[in-house]
């Protein structure tokens, strides 16, 4: 029997360290799709990828038209993602109907948003953008409700809803 174990055991491990070479370049692979320098693209690729307001609003930080994003009505549950890359950023029970014409949430997936100061209007504004292909998503004001106070201002073109 030990015999038997220890004979299995030799075969075993030079199967399992071919198995290892074979399966560890994959998971590099894999991981390194969802990180940061994945989403390094050339203008041409996003151009490619996103329909031209969307390239519009995430690459070159603009602003889509108050009320005109069907996603500002958007009352089920679920997950708000990237347009660009779909990176998870706000989930429904943080959406509030701000009355600004889009699509408002009092705090977003932690981690999913970066921001930095704009001084596009001359008065200083904090932008905000998807942490994974830094698309830009819209503006944080300290005018929404409680728990945070926050209130991510988030262009609907920028978006994509998942439902539950
Ligand atoms: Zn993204």
């Amino acid at each position: 029997m030990n015999q038997f174990l220890s004979r299995r055991t030799f075969i075993l491990i030079p199967i399992m360290s071919i198995l290892k070479i074979i399966f560890k370049p994959m998971q590099v692979f894999a991981s390194s799709l969802s990180s940061k320098g994945e989403w390094n693209l050339s203008k041409e690729e996003w151009k490619s990828r996103l329909s031209k307001e969307s390239y519009y609003i995430l690459r070159e930080e603009g602003t889509e038209r108050a009320f005109s994003s069907q996603l500002n009505n958007e009352k089920r549950k679920g997950v708000f993602h990237c347009a660009g890359c779909d990176q998870p950023l706000f989930l429904s029970d943080k959406k509030f109907d701000s009355g600004t014409g889009w699509p408002s949430f009092w705090d977003s997936i932690q981690g999913s948003v970066e921001t930095k100061v704009d001084f596009k209007l001359i008065v200083p504004r904090t932008e905000y953008h998807c942490s994974r292909c830094e698309g830009h998503q819209g503006h944080v004001f300290n005018d929404g409700p409680l728990p945070t106070g926050k209130r991510y201002c988030n262009n609907g073109l920028a978006l994509r809803f998942v439902p539950e």
